[in-house]
């Protein structure tokens, strides 16, 4: 029996909630804070029973936080707000004895940079306080990280090359759309690709490394070379990589637009001064776009996200994939959003499972693949995201 608050009422909330609530007995009492409350109300209606409790919070105003948190008196905090918000909900953590699970690691709001330096900088805070920090508990990060520590512990004596394929085949129907936060998403395609190879990272012009991937049940899609998150905690966890990589497929009217928006400014950071008012491009930008979360109803087809890995095993080479298909549709059946925020939600939600249940619980502040693997996998099966092992195939790369 334990209490959970989750912040952020967008389209990954939206679906952490729905999970959360259909599991009475692991998360008894639920809030959902928001920065707009009738967004968390419209949730807590569709899901019914006065399942969701709601309530308003600003996650930049750590007091703001530590008032909420100390009102409800949650056993876990769940940050599905924005990357923005990790310090400041970190903080309000910390000040009320609460552990933390977010999918994101932290990115300033002025520089299109994220880094895990200024999450794991509270390492010691969080070991002190005898609190969990759980980072990067989506699906990338997060299943794919938990797919490679489980790689490692049951088919390999060492792993030495991991490339984590991303491909989104669904098709929602619009000119031009991203399939999480639009500000969040167009900064992370935009920046320079850059991997990890021999001990070093290797950079690379944005996209400028492609080719074509054969994904189960898809067929061939292009994928492009790009830089990703848990690529900088897997390296340093499983040192014996040689290269890492992240691959992720983009169709080429997705490309034609993001170029544009880039050539016209419009993926910009900096204020512009327009009518006496400055204006960030890429704020602007989203407000504009459609609502990733309003997407699903016409979204049709699959995301297929997995990690192909080549080491080791009892002296001989080894290869190996394991991956999960999701489906549009059923996602936006069952919880009324599409795949990207059903992917990210499903493991959000068995990650605060796992501490709650004191099975990933341990202070300090943890990426998910230093956890044990396995429970967290035998749940992906029972909760909306199995997955498929394929054992010395052709990994194309
Ligand atoms: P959305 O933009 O749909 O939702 C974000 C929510 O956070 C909104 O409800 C927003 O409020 C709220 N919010 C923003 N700022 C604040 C604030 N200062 N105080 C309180 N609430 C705030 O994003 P998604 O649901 O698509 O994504 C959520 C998170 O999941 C992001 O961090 C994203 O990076 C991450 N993610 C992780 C993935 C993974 O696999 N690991 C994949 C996809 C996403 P409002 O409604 O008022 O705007």
């Amino acid at each position: 029996m334990s209490k959970v608050l989750v912040i952020g009422a967008g389209g990954v909330g939206t679906v952490v909630v729905h999970k959360m609530a259909g599991l009475p007995d692991v998360f008894s009492e639920i809030m959902l804070a928001s920065r707009t409350k009738s967004k968390c109300d419209d949730i807590a209606a569709q899901i019914g029973g006065n399942r969701v409790k709601t309530a308003q919070v600003d996650a930049d105003n750590v007091p703001e936080l530590v008032e909420l948190i100390n009102s409800f008196k949650p056993d876990l905090v769940v940050n599905v707000a924005l990357p923005y918000q990790d310090l400041t909900i970190m903080d309000a953590c910390l000040e009320t004895g609460v552990s933390y699970l977010d999918t994101a690691n932290y990115e300033p709001k002025d520089e299109a940079k994220f880094e895990y330096k200024w999450q794991w900088a509270y390492q010691e805070k969080f070991k002190n306080a005898g609190l969990t920090a759980i980072l990067g508990c989506g699906f990338d990060p997060g299943v794919t990280s938990v797919f490679t520590a489980y790689a490692a512990k049951h088919h390999f004596d060492e792993i030495h090359y991991l490339d984590i394929v991303d491909c989104n085949a669904g098709d929602h129907g619009k000119a031009f759309a991203t399939n999480f936060n639009p500000e969040i998403n167009i900064r992370e395609v935009t920046q320079k690709g850059k991997y990890w190879e021999n001990g070093q990272w290797v950079y690379t012009e944005p996209h400028e490394i492609h080719k074509p991937l054969n994904y189960p049940e898809i067929g061939p899609k292009e994928s492009y070379l790009i830089y990703h998150e848990e690529l900088e905690s897997l390296v340093k966890n499983f040192p014996t990589l040689k290269r890492a990589r992240f691959w992720m497929t983009f169709g080429q009217e997705y490309l034609t637009h993001l170029r544009v928006i880039q050539n016209i400014g419009m993926a910009g950071i900096e204020p512009v001064m327009y009518n006496g008012v400055g204006i960030v491009p890429i704020q602007f930008l989203k407000a504009v776009l459609p609502n990733p979360g309003d997407l699903g109803e016409n979204y049709k087809g699959w995301t297929s996200i997995g990690c192909r890995i080549r080491g080791i095993k009892d002296g001989k080479e080894k290869t190996y994939y394991v991956y999960n298909n999701c489906s549009h549709e059923m996602a936006y059946k069952e919880t009324g959003t599409q795949a990207v925020s059903y992917t990210t939600g499903v493991p959000c939600m068995i990650g605060a499972m796992m501490y709650l249940q004191g099975i990933w619980k341990q202070p300090g502040v943890l990426n998910v693949e230093e956890f044990n693997p396995d429970p967290f996998m035998e749940q992906l099966n029972i909760h909306g995201l199995p997955w498929v092992e394929k054992h010395d195939v052709d990994l194309e790369l």
